[in-house]
């Protein structure tokens, strides 16, 4: 397995817990400093994420938002997970933001009828909802069902999960395609290139999409949920996890660019938020925060099996969280059966070779 973030973390704890011997490397420390998946807000919001994605990516959501839970149970740590739903917000000046938005949530509900519908806020219903921002906004879009959950705890937990199963990670082992293939001829098993864009010099079609956000303490605040602000110029998210801690974002800029947050972004995102609730005036900064989300030119997530058992899984970019479980559970169908109906059913491009014998599973 090459890449210890959000990918391939996930697929490694699940071969692990079905007996496979697993050897896995990673460029960077078990931080996960060198992945996407520390900066993430982690939300799981295939309806929201509708109106900029396309239909198989919030099936894949969808599906995914049900396996959560299954995973996170057979992790050895706890990792906080909530599915209250998000809240979409705008300032009486962008409504039509709103209908924009609205329209195109109605179109993905026409596509995917079993996916829950939006609903409409009246005042009263916002203050019920989420009393916090009920003297500043006075309607919202509410949609049913969405989750986050935390990033951080993910990844030490499914850390804590492998080694509780004796598989270490060498970490700080940055490897090629090549010297796993040259391993794969000696060893034999499977090669999961699980790099993100790391992966870049193998796959150049792989370009980063520059994300900065701010991790805040603010104890005046409670959400219960992460919201959304729509904006033409400065739309955010405020994802609230345990402790009053936030993470607001993010930033969405074509650049492979990791130096740190420019003030221009902070300004707009820290504003962005104070707007939202004044309570975040008080916030602490934990955390200015950097990363870049791995993309295709499509936007959209791929596996490509690149030589007989040899698979790169890549393309996450800002919908990792949400549809990891279901992009690990098609990869593991096609190395347990050969087979791809869990993707074609999703229409994860599967990009494959005729020569997929089975073998024994050793990644
Ligand atoms: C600001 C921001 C906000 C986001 N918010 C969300 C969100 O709310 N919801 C959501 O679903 N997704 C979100 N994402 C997207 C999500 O984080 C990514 O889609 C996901 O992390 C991609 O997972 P990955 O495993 O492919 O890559 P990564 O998580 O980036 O992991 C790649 C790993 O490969 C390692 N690596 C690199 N090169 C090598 C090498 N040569 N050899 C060995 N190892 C190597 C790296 O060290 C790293 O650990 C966000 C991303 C960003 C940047």
């Amino acid at each position: 397995m090459l890449g210890a973030g959000l990918m391939g973390r996930l697929l490694a704890v699940q071969l692990a817990q079905a007996g496979h011997p697993v050897r896995i490397l990673d460029a960077s420390g078990p931080d996960g400093q060198g992945s996407a998946a520390r900066v993430a807000a982690a939300m799981l919001a295939p309806l929201a994420e509708s109106a900029i994605t396309e239909p198989c990516v919030v099936a894949m959501g969808q599906y995914a938002l049900g396996r959560w839970p299954e995973l996170l149970a057979g992790l050895s740590q706890p990792v906080y997970f909530q599915q209250n739903g998000t809240l979409i917000l705008w300032h009486r000046q962008d409504a039509h933001e709103a209908q924009r938005f609205s329209a195109l949530l109605a179109a993905t509900g026409r596509t995917l009828p079993s996916l829950p519908r939006p609903e409409a806020l009246s005042g009263a219903r916002l203050a019920e909802l989420e009393p916090a921002l009920a003297q500043r906004f006075h309607q919202g879009l509410y949609l049913p069902d969405e989750g986050q959950l935390d990033n951080r705890q993910l990844l030490q937990a499914l850390t804590a999960t492998l080694a509780s199963l004796g598989v270490t990670i060498e970490w700080h082992s940055a490897w090629t395609d090549e010297q796993a293939l040259t391993h794969q001829r000696q060893h034999g098993g499977w090669v999961l290139d699980c790099r993100g864009l790391g992966a870049q010099p193998d796959w150049r079609a792989l370009r980063g999409v520059r994300g900065e956000v701010a991790r805040l303490h603010a104890p005046d605040v409670t959400l219960q949920r992460p919201t959304r602000l729509l904006h033409p110029r400065y739309p955010i998210y405020i994802a609230p996890k345990e402790d009053h801690i936030f993470v607001i974002g993010a930033t969405e800029i074509e650049s492979s660019d990791l130096s740190p947050a420019s003030v221009r972004s902070v300004l707009e995102l820290l504003s962005a938020a104070y707007a939202v609730h004044p309570g975040f005036g008080e916030a602490r900064i934990l955390e200015l925060s950097t990363q870049c989300r791995p993309t295709l030119p499509d936007n959209l997530p791929a596996v490509r099996e690149v030589a007989p058992k040899v698979l790169q899984i890549n393309g996450l970019y800002r919908h990792g969280f949400m549809i990891s479980p279901a992009v690990a559970d098609a990869v593991l169908e096609h190395m347990h059966h050969g087979s791809a109906v869990l993707a074609e059913r999703l229409s994860l491009h599967f990009e494959r070779t005729e020569n997929t014998a089975q073998a024994a599973l050793v990644v």
